[in-house]
């Protein structure tokens, strides 16, 4: 027979430890709200999650008191945003326009920021994490709102009651297909091959993103190694991957020479990950005793960089609206729980666009074009080049993202 779960309660779940749910995690707890957060993995030693700590971040751990700890850790500081168009060098954003103590992007790997933030976290009383625990379905109320989660870990199945409970479970959300949510499917035209390439720390090659006829390689700087993004069509993964390794060699190292030294440490298709890309958003993302945010909410493409960004404002502006209410005590009615949608669906929406827009004339035009056809810079980013004015607006749209949150959620 088998055992009865273990139960526990709380006054919040939150569902998923990645940025937003470490970041909701810390701020709920810091206004004195019992919050326990799961996390189905039993660490943040993934590649997936990008490494893109954005201005409007380093803003917000800033108005925390974090920043200068935060900045302790090892990252590289991008200032601007340059890239390899065909043949062309593009300067596309300038971030010296912002005030300097968050005047770039800080690139850290996302296990490090999370890292960071749990352990800020674990000071708090307030705080507890679990990890290995992987929320499998909702437990429901007799009046059919939600009344917490259930899962397993390696200690066997257990339950967690919550007055309220929030899934942060990113892009392939189990809280929102368990809550019916309906979502809204924005289309992406493009998948990533993910991998490493190795680095010699003295090159000066810092481009961003390189462009070939065919081809869309992003090169992040992780200092000793290149962390590399090959955009293919969507679903072509299949047919690359029956050809030899070799093939894809030539493909990346044609649209980023900078790789060819250390194009090797890619020995087999094994060591090349394929992430699926999706842009979705969820047309309500709450019910009664539940609130989705993040990509939970709204899947973000990689284009820009911003989906970590978004899932942190998310985060603030979710604590600012319902820490108080929670450490209060009693029921979170659904207006307060809606709050939150109607306070981030605008700047959900304008970012979408944005990728989306990015996507179908840039991405897709590329992908489309063929060796020894002349790939045409677009307009827009010639003008960006050109324009340096134009490189410090776009940057501070990009870093600081539309509609900025500001941390005004109680310390308890
Ligand atoms: C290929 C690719 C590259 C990207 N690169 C960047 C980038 O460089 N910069 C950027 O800003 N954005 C990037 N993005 C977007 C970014 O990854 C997301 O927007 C961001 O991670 C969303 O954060 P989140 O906390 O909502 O979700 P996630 O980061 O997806 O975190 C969800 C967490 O929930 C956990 N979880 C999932 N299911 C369960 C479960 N059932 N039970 C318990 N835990 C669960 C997961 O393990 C994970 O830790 C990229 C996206 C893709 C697809």
């Amino acid at each position: 027979m088998a055992s009865a779960p273990i139960t526990t309660s709380t006054r919040c779940c939150v569902v998923g430890g990645g940025p937003a749910g470490m970041m909701l995690g810390y701020l709920l707890a810091r206004a004195g709200v019992q919050t326990v957060v799961l996390e189905k993995h039993a660490d943040f030693l993934r590649d997936f999650r990008g490494d893109t700590v954005h201005p409007s971040t380093l803003r917000i751990m800033d108005e925390l008191g974090l920043l200068d700890a935060f900045l302790q850790r090892p990252h590289q500081r991008l200032r601007s945003l340059n890239g390899v168009f065909g043949s062309e060098r593009v300067q596309l954003g300038d971030f010296s326009g912002l005030p300097e103590r968050y005047a770039f992007i800080a690139m850290m790997p996302q296990w490090d920021f999370l890292d960071f933030l749990v352990g800020e976290a674990k000071k708090l009383p307030a705080f507890s994490v679990r990890m290995q625990a992987n929320v499998t379905g909702l437990l429901t109320a007799e009046d059919g709102s939600v009344a917490g989660v259930r899962g397993s870990s390696p200690e066997g199945e257990f339950e967690v009651l919550a007055d309220c409970t929030i899934g942060c479970d990113g892009r392939h959300s189990t809280v929102r297909a368990a809550a019916g949510l309906a979502v809204e499917d924005l289309g992406a035209p493009i998948d990533v091959l993910w991998f490493r390439v190795g680095r010699d720390p003295s090159s000066e090659d810092s481009a961003l993103a390189r462009v070939a006829p065919g081809h869309f390689v992003v090169t992040l700087d992780r200092g000793d190694y290149w962390q590399c993004a090959f955009v293919i069509p969507k679903g072509g993964a299949e047919a690359l991957q029956k050809q030899d390794i070799a093939v894809f060699h030539e493909q990346v190292v044609a649209t980023a020479p900078v790789l060819l030294s250390h194009i090797g440490d890619v020995r087999s298709w094994s060591d090349v990950k394929l992430l699926t890309v999706k842009v979705d958003r969820l047309l309500d993302w709450s019910k009664p005793g539940l609130l989705c945010i993040g990509d939970a909410a709204h899947a973000m493409s990689p284009v820009g960089g911003v989906g970590i960004n978004l899932a942190i404002q998310d985060a603030v502006a979710t604590a600012n609206l319902l820490a108080a209410k929670l450490r209060a005590g009693g029921a979170l009615s659904e207006d307060d729980l809606d709050a939150v949608h109607r306070r981030r669906l605008w700047p959900t929406k304008a970012t979408q666009a944005m990728q989306v827009a990015i996507q179908n004339n840039v991405l897709v035009r590329v992908m489309g074009s063929h060796a020894g056809e002349p790939l045409e810079v677009p307009l827009p980013m010639r003008v960006l080049t050109a324009v340096p004015a134009l490189q410090r607006l776009f940057a501070r749209l990009l870093g600081m993202g539309v509609r900025p949150e500001h941390v005004r959620s109680p310390a308890a």
